[in-house]
């Protein structure tokens, strides 16, 4: 029996800001971000050493004589250094790594988790392709966030320190060249982003829009071939193309004047000129002013990365908000796993029922009913009237506004969610085929199932004999959403996977208006078949599946104007006479016992042949 989808893992993150959201995933990994502290911090002083060092061997070298062992062990420094370098730079990038790659991951496995639990109300609300922007981009960044981004970010930092802290060592004065270029960094790098922020939003933006576009253009791509719409499609395709490029074109031309570069340069050259004065009044040697000028030059690493990684950082933030928008959306929809859980019988009641999929606009207006278990019921009305809607308030697609729903004399909403649904089976008018195998299609609800209970299902669903038809039977692969396969095909592959998980409950939306009459009277066999011994909810215009139900709900404009037998509601009822466009006279065609027209008498074999 197939069962309520469970989550293979269950994310406690904390899921109130961006930042808490990020470190809630983060905190898991504790002892790599040490790691990338410790490799940063290190790499950083090894680094400040290394031209202080090189200012000792120039010291050395001029001296008269020359110190030589000065030389070699200010070399051997160096290349210690340097060799320690290597052994810190590769734990920090190790470690960086490793948090991106496993930040990614969680992410991606918390977002997937939370958008198959998701309530219908949510998908029904977000564009597929606004959620797959934000599935693959967004988790992205949240990857590229940490490396580069937070790598270069924390990686860089000791290095705009390290001027500050040595300079001052060969003489009070030279504080100045590097205390000033760190304010004047906080300052431009200030600016920089936020001037940067908006046109990095706008580039997400049109590159959402990009997408959602394509997205949306494939899906329908047979009513943009049927209406001739190519041409139409691609200018709109190629404007939304345009968009985005000139977004990345100004993003480009802000990170291109980037100010702070130009300020490394002029703190270099004041640096030099400031050490070179105080050389030349002698209270610095050579080999101090080449240390000096040494450690300058480490202000390029963090000016450099300025250029990216704290945008990249942001990115990520922005991402990270993006993300928890869809992971906060309410979803109202309580699984209810304490909830009753009982084999079921079948027994329906609407209870003043009020729905409506935005709020103060309702789409079903009190509804009242009762059916008894085994019971077939047909729902008529016009287009538009709430039939769909009504059927999918019994296995919680959607949850009343008011009023309540029972199966069995429980309210829905106290029924374990799994154990309700995999009682109820409901036939969509548009059904959803995998691109998997014909077998994995019908065993979809049961994917324990073997070959005979697939076949066994597929006779009672009339669709054995076409399946053995398809060039690799059971095996044959549906085309993405079974292009291959016409309507009725579906329909009875659908009808084979609710008979295979024997639900109490049938419901169907039956689209069959667009199917010849041959494969009408197959798919109306099927049906009878399958539904046998089961409560059954038709949506139905068809005459003959009206006469096969017990009971008839006729709804219009969201009410239920009438309910009872054909009979009585043709005698009895306007609405009912007038969806079958008879005036009074002409309804009595339709009752038994005459000579009705001649699709009432197919309708009543069609009925007596179940
Ligand atoms: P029927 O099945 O009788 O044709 P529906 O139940 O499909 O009627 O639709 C009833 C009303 O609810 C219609 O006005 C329709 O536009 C609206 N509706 C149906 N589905 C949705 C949805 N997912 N979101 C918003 N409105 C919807």
């Amino acid at each position: 029996m197939a069962t309520e989808f469970v989550p293979p893992r269950v994310y406690r993150t904390d899921r109130r800001s961006p930042l808490r959201w990020l470190w809630s995933h983060a905190r898991r990994h504790s002892w790599l971000f040490l790691l990338m502290f410790l490799g940063a911090l290190g790499n950083g002083l090894a680094m400040g050493f290394i031209p202080m060092w090189t200012g000792r061997a120039f010291d050395a070298l001029t001296s008269h004589p020359p110190r030589w062992e000065g030389v070699l062990r200010a070399a051997g420094m160096v290349a210690g250094l340097y060799a320690l370098r290597a052994g810190l730079m590769l734990m920090r990038n190790f470690s960086a790594e490793t948090i991106a790659q496993r930040m990614e991951r969680d992410v991606r496995d918390e977002f997937y988790t939370a958008l198959l639990g998701k309530s219908m109300a949510f998908h029904d609300r977000i564009p597929v392709g606004e959620i797959m922007a934000r599935a693959t981009n967004d988790v992205r960044e949240i990857n590229l966030m940490f490396a580069p981004g937070l790598n270069l970010v924390v990686g860089s930092l000791m290095f705009l320190f390290m001027p500050l802290v040595l300079g001052p060592r060969y003489h009070p004065a030279l504080v100045a060249v590097p205390g000033v270029f760190l304010v004047g960094y906080v300052v431009l790098l200030f600016l920089y982003l936020r001037a940067l922020a908006p046109l990095s939003m706008q580039v997400r933006k049109t590159f959402g829009r990009l997408s959602t576009h394509i997205n949306e253009v494939l899906d329908g791509i047979e009513t943009v071939k049927a209406l001739g719409q190519e041409d139409y499609e691609i200018q709109r395709v190629e404007r939304r193309t345009r968009a985005y490029r000139d977004a990345v074109i100004r993003q480009g031309y802000e990170e291109a004047k980037f100010w702070p570069f130009l300020f490394f340069s002029i703190a270099l050259a004041a640096g030099a000129f400031h050490s070179l004065y105080l050389f030349w009044q002698g209270h610095l040697s050579v080999g101090d002013v080449v240390g000096y000028v040494g450690l300058l030059q480490l202000l390029r690493f963090p000016t450099f990365v300025s250029q990216f990684a704290y945008a990249q950082v942001a990115l990520g933030l922005a991402s990270a908000r993006r993300l928890l928008e869809h992971l906060n959306f309410e979803t109202p929809l309580d699984h209810n796993p304490q909830g009753y859980a009982g084999a079921m019988r079948g027994d329906v009641e609407f209870r003043d029922v009020w729905f409506g999929y935005e709020p103060d606009k309702p789409v079903l207006k009190g509804i009242s009913f009762r059916v008894r278990a085994g019971m077939r019921v047909a729902i008529v009305g016009p287009t538009g009237a709430g039939k769909s809607t009504l059927v999918k308030l019994i296995n919680r697609t959607y949850d009343v506004d008011r009023g309540a729903v029972l199966v069995d004399g429980i309210d829905v909403r106290d029924w374990n969610l799994g154990a309700l649904r995999s009682q109820i089976a409901i036939i969509e008018q548009d059904v959803f085929l995998f691109s998997r195998s014909v077998r994995e299609n019908i065993a979809f609800g049961k994917p324990d199932a073997t070959q005979e209970e697939v076949e066994t299902a597929a006779r009672w669903a009339q669709a054995h004999q076409f399946i053995l038809n398809l060039p690799r039977g059971y095996d044959s692969r549906v085309g993405e959403r079974g292009v291959a396969l016409s309507g009725g095909q579906r329909q009875r592959i659908a009808l084979a996977r609710a008979f295979l998980t024997d639900p109490r409950i049938l419901i169907l939306d039956d689209a069959t208006s667009a199917i010849d009459s041959e494969t009408e009277d197959e798919i109306q066999k099927a049906i009878f078949q399958v539904a046998r011994g089961r409560t059954t909810f038709i949506i139905t215009h068809r005459l003959s599946q009206i006469r096969w139900a017990d009971w008839i709900l006729v709804l219009e404009g969201g009410r239920l104007v009438a309910q009872g037998t054909h009979e009585d509601l043709l005698r009895t009822c306007e609405v009912y006479r007038r969806l079958f466009q008879l005036p009074l006279a002409d309804a009595a065609l339709l009752l038994p016992g005459r000579n009705g027209g001649h699709r009432a008498s197919t309708a009543e074999e069609d009925g007596k042949e179940t």
